[in-house]
């Protein structure tokens, strides 16, 4: 089989980068070794973030260092063994995430996110996926009064971006949130972000994106990107089956495996993982959540999915193939019963996914320095539901040869070489 271009990952980047080269006229495959949207975008918590200008930074005040120091907050835990061996990129981390540089980072990334959600909606569109979409924005809660006052004053900040947002006493969160009443008193308020979309299913809106690409002529080949070899005039790989596709361009969106391929020819980029867990649960009594949820202080999200409330917790530092390890959900779970009528688990073993994260907050987006014909779109972290379709525009414009909507220079990586 030969092609233009072969997509290694397909994941929701992977397959939305896939999407936008098709649309630019260029025959594309996909390859991937399991199902595609398996990977990390089979577990996310569905948001498409619109509303997050300001990227998750290494924190440098000394109350939340005090506090993840003693390693049993909810929001972030860690193997302590891993955090020493992942040293160095925590440092560079730290100094990427000082006032300067997170204004730097936030300023590249604004207009990705700004054209997050219409690059979303263009696709739905199109893969008729519209099902998979709730269109009522999603909830930040907070328990301290303090905490709330200070994330209203936060929240009223970014008004130079225009978002729309709506902040919340706790009568307006149980106005919208009904299911919380009988444990009310725990929460002091909160903000309704409006901008932003949710799914119900990020697998499937990953497989309808997969679709689509597939009616519009593309191929998916089963294949381990191991295999990848470099041919005088392009690239070669071998599926399981034997067939070998044949191509003159390659698009590394391996998401947390990327390195895989990276390294293999030779870069050295500073690609970690971040771990997060998810369990679906029932609902013992009260309405229906119909919301996407966030206890900001415990740093877990609630949000209605098709098979229960999808709980997803937040940040794991342990290495990415240990076993999993249960305290954060446990915790999480605790903290939501307090609030929420959450009922029994719907799946016996909780889900284990890898954020891919770059020390500067900012997904590598662009051609590998010294390889013609190599292009990499990996390391979106926390938001890789949210940008895959705008990441996918911006390689595909920048492959093409195209106007691009947004600065790509600073996801080159050559900003790591
Ligand atoms: C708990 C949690 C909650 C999250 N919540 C959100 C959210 O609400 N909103 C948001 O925007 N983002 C969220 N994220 C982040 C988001 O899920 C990721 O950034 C995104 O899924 C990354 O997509 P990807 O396509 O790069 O990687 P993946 O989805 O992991 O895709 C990579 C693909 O590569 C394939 N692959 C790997 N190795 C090989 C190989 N050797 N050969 C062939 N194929 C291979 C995999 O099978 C996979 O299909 C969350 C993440 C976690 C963990």
């Amino acid at each position: 089989m030969k092609t233009d271009i072969l997509v290694l990952g397909a994941g929701i980047v992977g397959v939305s980068a896939a999407l936008h080269l098709q649309d630019r006229g260029r025959s594309v495959v996909l390859a991937d070794r399991g199902e595609p949207g398996g990977g990390t975008s089979y577990g996310n918590a569905g948001l498409i973030e619109r509303s997050s200008v300001i990227p998750y930074s290494f924190p440098r005040q000394i109350g939340p260092l005090l506090r993840y120091a003693l390693n049993n907050a909810a929001d972030v835990r860690y193997d302590p063994a891993y955090l020493l061996r992942i040293a160095p990129w925590l440092a560079r981390y730290w100094w990427h995430s000082s006032p300067a540089n997170l204004e730097k980072a936030t300023r590249a990334l604004l207009p990705l996110v700004e054209a997050s959600v219409s690059e979303h909606d263009r696709l739905i569109e199109r893969a008729g996926a519209a099902h998979l979409i709730r269109e009522k924005g999603w909830i930040s809660f907070y328990k301290n009064p303090r905490r709330y006052a200070a994330a209203r004053a936060d929240a009223e900040s970014l008004s130079p971006f225009g978002l729309s947002m709506r902040v919340l006493d706790s009568q307006d969160f149980l106005a919208l949130e009904p299911a919380f009443a009988d444990r009310a008193h725990g929460i002091a308020g909160g903000v309704h972000w409006l901008d932003p979309k949710t799914v119900t299913d990020p697998l499937a809106l990953t497989r309808a994106y997969m679709d689509l690409f597939l009616r519009g002529g593309g191929k998916f080949l089963t294949a381990d990107a191991s295999g990848l070899r470099e041919e005088k005039s392009g690239w070669s790989l071998q599926s399981g089956t034997g067939d070998i596709v044949e191509a003159g361009e390659i698009v590394v969106a391996l998401g947390p495996q990327s390195g895989r391929i990276f390294r293999k020819v030779g870069y050295s980029i500073p690609l970690a993982i971040k771990r997060g867990y998810h369990r679906h649960y029932g609902q013992v009594d009260g309405p229906p959540l119909t919301h996407s949820v966030v206890d900001e202080e415990a740093g877990y999200v609630l949000a209605p999915m098709a098979r229960g409330v999808r709980l997803t917790t937040g940040i794991e530092f342990a290495a990415p193939d240990a076993p999993a390890n249960m305290i954060q959900l446990r915790r999480d779970e605790d903290y939501a019963r307090q609030l929420f009528p959450l009922g029994e688990p719907v799946e016996q073993t909780p889900w284990l996914g890898l954020r891919p994260c770059l020390p500067d907050m900012r997904p590598v987006i662009g051609p590998a320095p010294r390889h013609r014909g190599l292009w990499f779109n990996f390391g979106h972290a926390h938001h890789g539901l949210t940008l895959g379709p705008a990441s996918g525009r911006l390689l595909a414009e920048q492959m093409c040869g195209a106007p691009t909507f947004a600065d790509p220079i600073p996801f080159h990586p050559h900003r790591f070489l």
